[in-house]
């Protein structure tokens, strides 16, 4: 019968939409439907957790979270308009106009009417599905690779949106995934998934909601320890991208990451190795880059190999590591076919995201280079290496605390002041809880006290940066990173900072 339902669901696909009768919704998520719609010939066209947002053509999907439960914007969601809902108690929707199915889980229908929706279109059309995880670059590469898909599949002007799907933001959780996924339809050529994680098993959930057809690790690093314990849990939980893909999938691998290659190893699939090492290629890696440099104005030009063919190009993202998430979505794009003329085109056609190394001229001519967006020891080591390369006569650094690291935290803002010394940062700032780690290992690299100031608020740090003007301890074409993790929220102090100049 479920079977039967798949196909009958198949039939309903059309190129504008794919619609969802309450049967089909029942079956996919293994559910009990307990209250039908009033007009069977009823259809629903969008899958919403937004009881305020629902239209009239929407199934809720009531996810109970850590702050809200959704039972309890029943009521709501149906005065909205929504016409079925999907419930893990059916007592609690009594009484209200709309069908109700009720299911055990309903983050798991969640991700099952995702993977439903995913292998309806599959049948019909066969998009490619990526899947990317990641400690660093998730999203950079996402974008990258959207930027290519979108110039081999380009929008068509006669019928919007676009044939490229690709996360939304940051939406990269068992909520996130499925939200991303669900919009697929026939039009689609490629969709572009960004998997995150906070606990084991999570990127396996993700794996098995998306089934993408290609699979990348971008790397492997100390980041969101406190869910993972150890580096080692970190790639243990990453791998299970690699571990619970589909055999036919081919897998994405940075060869410069001994992890991520360790992960490969455990499989016997189809892989295209990248690596930014100059000494690696072309050992194994069919994809590479080359002669790498970050100019004074935030471009990043390289040559970029794949396979026997090469190409000189720049891309409008400072900051060392992107050659290397350049590469990955090139691999990713070469794995679906793609040529490098596209490659090219896509990748110099990319913006990278607000807040990630993104390069800000003040009126006043210091140059800030903006990743506030976030911060972990990897990015924020290759953020440091970016600076000490742009051309400028002196250097500052505001930095703020790195986040869930756990009891390795203090050693580790320890090593963040000790290598802006060694890369002779002229003026460090420091805010947050970390920021007296950050000042002692600044002053064992060599750094002189009256050059680190802890900021006891973001306010001071707009005062800090705006005095290192003043003094003309920084001048015109100067650069300044600022970078924290989300939760310093140094963005705002960019933001006060290009304002008061
Ligand atoms: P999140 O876990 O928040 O979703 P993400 O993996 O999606 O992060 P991005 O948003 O692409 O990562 O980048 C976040 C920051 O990480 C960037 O601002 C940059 O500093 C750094 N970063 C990006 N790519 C790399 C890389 N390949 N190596 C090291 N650092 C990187
Ligand atoms: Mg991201």
């Amino acid at each position: 019968a479920a079977g039967k339902r798949f196909f009958d669901d198949c039939l309903v696909a059309s190129e504008a939409g794919m619609l969802w009768d309450t049967a089909t919704l029942a079956a996919a998520v293994d559910g009990r439907l307990v209250r039908d719609v009033d007009r069977p010939s009823r259809r629903f066209s969008t899958i919403s957790t937004d009881s305020r947002t629902i239209g009239g053509q929407d199934v809720f999907v009531a996810l109970s979270g850590e702050t809200h439960d959704g039972h309890e914007y029943l009521i709501q969601a149906v005065t909205n308009g929504a016409g079925c809902l999907v419930v893990a108690d059916a007592r609690r929707a009594s009484g209200l106009p709309a069908a109700c199915i009720e299911v055990a889980d309903t983050l798991t229908a969640l991700g099952d009417l995702a993977n439903w929706r995913r292998k309806a279109v599959q049948r019909l059309h066969n998009p490619v599905v990526v899947g990317l995880t990641g400690s660093c670059g998730k999203t950079t590469v996402k974008e990258m690779t959207a930027a290519i898909f979108s110039c081999r599949w380009p929008d068509r002007v006669d019928r919007p949106p676009g044939r490229v799907l690709k996360t939304k933001g940051n939406f990269n959780n068992l909520v996130g995934l499925p939200l991303s996924l669900l919009p697929l339809t026939t039009r689609h050529r490629a969709a572009v998934l960004e998997m995150g994680m906070n606990r084991p098993g999570e990127i396996a959930r993700l794996t098995e909601i998306a089934d993408p057809d290609i699979a990348c690790i971008t790397n492997i690093h100390g980041a969101h320890l406190e869910g993972l314990g150890s580096i080692d849990g970190v790639a243990r939980a990453k791998g299970e991208l690699f571990d619970t893909v589909d055999r036919r999938a081919v897998l994405i691998v940075n060869l410069d990451d001994e992890r991520v290659i360790a992960c490969a190893r455990r499989h016997d699939r189809v892989t295209v190795g990248f690596s930014v090492q100059p000494g690696r290629r072309p050992v194994d890696a069919l994809v590479w880059a080359a002669d790498s440099v970050a100019d004074g104005a935030g471009l990043l030009t390289f040559r970029l190999h794949v396979g026997k063919q090469q190409a000189r190009l720049t891309i409008r993202a400072p900051g060392l590591h992107n050659a290397a998430n350049a590469c990955a979505a090139a691999a990713i794009a070469h794995a679906a076919g793609i040529d490098l003329a596209c490659i090219v085109a896509g990748l110099e056609s990319f913006r990278s995201g607000a807040n990630r190394m993104q390069a800000v001229q003040t009126h006043g001519g210091i140059q800030i280079l903006n990743d506030s967006y976030n911060a972990n020891p990897a990015s924020m080591s290759s953020a440091l290496e970016t600076l000490a390369r742009l051309a400028s006569a002196r250097r500052a650094a505001l930095l703020g605390d790195m986040l869930e690291l756990g009891a390795d935290a203090p050693g580790l803002h320890e090593a963040v002041g000790l290598q802006a010394a060694r890369l002779g940062i002229n003026y460090l700032g420091l805010v947050g809880g970390f920021a007296e780690d950050m000042k002692r290992g600044a002053l064992a690299g060599g750094m002189h006290d009256e050059d680190i100031v802890v900021l006891q608020s973001r306010e001071r740090a707009v005062d800090w940066l705006s005095e290192l003007v003043h003094s003309a301890r920084l001048q015109t074409g100067d650069w300044v990173l600022v970078k924290a993790s989300r939760g310093i929220a140094l963005d705002t102090v960019v933001e006060a900072f290009v304002d008061r100049c």
